[in-house]
C-alpha cells in the first residue's frame, strides 16, 4: 500500500510538469530586470519554463566549477569578453556549432570554439562637454594621452572589467609598448581619480568638472533618459573611425559544460540571436543587437551609426592579464 501511494505521488509529479525534460537551468550575472521579460516571453512561446539564478559573474562561475557533473545549471549569461573569457578557460562551459548562431552572431562577437556567443553589443567610446570641446578635436583612445588633455580627462577605475578590456583591445591593436605610453599620458591628463562607474563620470563630464572621458554608451543613455539629467551637456563621439573603430563588448552567453538539457540551452540560444528576442534583449538596456540583420531601439540609432572594432572581442580575455598589469604600471588605479 504504501508502495503503491509512492508510485501515485511520482505519477501526478511527471503529469503535473509534462516539460520537465526541456525546462532550463539558467545562471545569470545579467541585471534581473532584463533578463526576466525575455524568459517571460520564451516560456509562453514554447511553454518551457527557466529558472533563473541571479549573481556577478564570478560567484557564478565558481559556483558552476564546484558544481561540476552535478551542476543544474544549463546557460550562463554574463557581461564582457573578459567575464565570458574567464569562463571558458576555468572549463565550465562547451562547445556549440549551431548554424543557426553562426548565422546570426557576427565571427567577432562569438568565441571561436563557440563557448560563448554576443547577444547584445555595447561600444564604449569618447564623452565630451558640448561647451567645452569640439568634436573636431576629438579623435582616438590613444589621443586622449596627448599634452592637450591635460587636467581634463576622466576615467572609471582600472579595476573596471570594461576598461581592461578597452585596453587589452588596444594592445592587441597596438602592441604592449604603445599602449603603456597611451596609458600613461591618461594618467598623466586626469582631472581627478579615476570614479567608481561610468554614471558618476559622465555626471562629472556634464557639469564641467571633466571635459572628456570613456564611457559605455548604454550608461549614457540611461543618464540622458532621466528629466533631471537630460539638460546636461554632454556629447557622444565614435572613436577611432579612420583606424581600428569603436571598441565594442558583449552581452553573452554559452552552454554549460555538464548542462543537463544541452539541446534545449542550444535552442533558447538560437531563439535569442533572432529577431523576437533580439529587440528586447539589447533595447531593455540599449544597448545595439548583436545580429546585425536587427535595426536597435530608436533612440540608440539616434546615436549615429559608427565603425566598430572587428577584432575577435576574445581578445578581451587572452590579454586580459597582461591589460592589467600594465595599467598597474602606467599607474592607472
Ligand atoms: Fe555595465
Amino acid at each position: 500500500m504504501k508502495k503503491l501511494l509512492l508510485t501515485c505521488g511520482l505519477l501526478a509529479a511527471v503529469t503535473a510538469t509534462p516539460t520537465l525534460a526541456d525546462d532550463l537551468v539558467i545562471y545569470s550575472s545579467r541585471g534581473e530586470h532584463l533578463i526576466k521579460p525575455i524568459i517571460e516571453k520564451y516560456t509562453a512561446q514554447t511553454g518551457i519554463k527557466i529558472k533563473l539564478v541571479s549573481d556577478k559573474a564570478e560567484p557564478l562561475i565558481a559556483k558552476l566549477q564546484a558544481e561540476g557533473k552535478s551542476s543544474p545549471a544549463d546557460i550562463l549569461i554574463t557581461v564582457d569578453g573578459g567575464n565570458l573569457w574567464q569562463a571558458t578557460q576555468r572549463g565550465v562551459l562547451q562547445p556549440v556549432n549551431s548554424a543557426v548562431l553562426n548565422k546570426n552572431i557576427p565571427t567577432h562577437l562569438r568565441d571561436p570554439k563557440g563557448q560563448w556567443f554576443g547577444f547584445s553589443v555595447r561600444a564604449r567610446t569618447i564623452f565630451y562637454n558640448t561647451t567645452k570641446v569640439k568634436p573636431s578635436q576629438l579623435s582616438t583612445y590613444q589621443d586622449l594621452a596627448s599634452d592637450k588633455w591635460k587636467g581634463k580627462l576622466c576615467v572609471r577605475t582600472s579595476k573596471a572589467v570594461y576598461n581592461q578590456s578597452l585596453v587589452a583591445m588596444m594592445i592587441s591593436h597596438d602592441g604592449a609598448k604603445n599602449t603603456e605610453k597611451t596609458v600613461k599620458g591618461w594618467v598623466n591628463n586626469l582631472a581627478q581619480a579615476p570614479f567608481a562607474n561610468d554614471t558618476e563620470m559622465l555626471k562629472a563630464i556634464g557639469d564641467g568638472r571633466c571635459d572628456i572621458g570613456i564611457s559605455n554608451t548604454y550608461y549614457y543613455g540611461r543618464l540622458m533618459k532621466q528629466k533631471e539629467n537630460a539638460h546636461l551637456p554632454i556629447g557622444i563621439f565614435w572613436a577611432n573611425q579612420n583606424n581600428t573603430g569603436v571598441h565594442v563588448n558583449v552581452s553573452g552567453a554559452g552552454v554549460t559544460r555538464y548542462a543537463p538539457h544541452r539541446e534545449a540551452a542550444v535552442k533558447f540560444l538560437e531563439w535569442l540571436s533572432g529577431a523576437e528576442a533580439q529587440n528586447l534583449f539589447a533595447d531593455l538596456n540599449m544597448e545595439f543587437p548583436a545580429n546585425p540583420a536587427i535595426k536597435p531601439d530608436p533612440a540608440v540609432a539616434a546615436w549615429g551609426t559608427f565603425k566598430a572594432d572587428t577584432l575577435n572581442v576574445s581578445n578581451t580575455g587572452v590579454k586580459q592579464r597582461e591589460a592589467v598589469m600594465l595599467m598597474n604600471k602606467a599607474g592607472y588605479r
